[in-house]
């Protein structure tokens, strides 16, 4: 934990659920003890994401997978940032792996997102992260710095971003990354912010790792020195195990 902002875990819920499921996923999160000093978020589908809003009690808070790049209107099938914020969401998701490698939204277009999303007063989980092909060619570090870059090209301040390392490889396949492969990265991206943004931005910004997490893995992982959270998606369908994962570093 080297970031100064809390532990922060994140549950991705992905294109997953249906009303019964998510009222019981709520509730076993409701019913979950978690320790004070750890932010968490979670991300349903946005269908549900009033559904869940009004049932949690648990001290979580809720965020959307994504949002369209500019203001409402025409654009069939989105959610704008504004309507979010209207229904009482304050976080988003954006560059997820699988928004930018099977719908095919580009580093461009994402740091745009980011840029509006945040100017309509929404924070942001800004994810990066190398595809199996770039790690196994050296090209790890350039990937993430590129995507880093993007979204640095557009926002002005990175004080409402959260910056989620996700490898492709590991997300959704069961091989996590190792805790000395996720500092080396978490690591290098504190540096990038270091020298292309600020040192205090660097220090300040969160900087989480998903792919392949869950209730065993994470107590190494939160070790880390640059780690300072997780972005969950699988594990985060099951309420005792996400607990497990958000009081991981506690
Ligand atoms: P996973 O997904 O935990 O199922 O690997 C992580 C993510 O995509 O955020």
């Amino acid at each position: 934990m080297e970031g100064t902002g809390k532990f922060f875990v994140g549950g991705n819920w992905k294109c997953n659920g249906t009303k019964d499921s998510i009222a019981k996923l709520v509730g076993d999160l409701n019913a979950s003890k978690l320790e004070d000093g750890v932010e968490i978020i979670v991300a349903p589908p946005f269908l549900y994401i009033s559904q869940v809003k009004d049932s949690l009690t648990a001290p979580i808070q809720i965020s959307a997978q994504n949002s369209w790049v500019g203001k409402g209107g025409a654009f069939t099938g989105e959610i704008s940032a504004e309507q979010l914020k209207d229904i009482g969401c304050n976080w988003v998701i954006l560059g997820h792996s699988e928004r930018r490698h099977i719908i095919g939204e580009t580093n461009e277009f994402t740091g745009k997102k980011a840029a509006y999303a945040l100017e309509q007063n929404l924070k942001v989980i800004a994810c990066v992260g190398e595809k199996l092909e770039e790690r196994e060619a050296g090209k790890t570090f350039d990937v993430c710095y590129e995507q880093l870059k993007a979204f640095a090209d557009e926002v002005s301040s990175w004080d409402n971003i959260v910056i989620a390392y996700e490898p492709v490889w590991a997300i959704g396949t069961g091989k996590v990354a190792t805790p000395q492969q996720a500092q080396e990265v978490h690591a290098a991206i504190r540096e990038w912010m270091a020298k292309n943004v600020s040192p205090e931005a660097a220090k300040k910004v969160r900087i989480i790792y998903g792919g392949s997490v869950n209730g065993k893995n994470c107590a190494e992982l939160a070790k880390q020195e640059d780690i300072d959270g997780f972005l969950v998606g699988g594990a985060s369908l099951k309420g005792a195990e996400f607990a497990t994962i958000c009081n991981s570093v506690t």
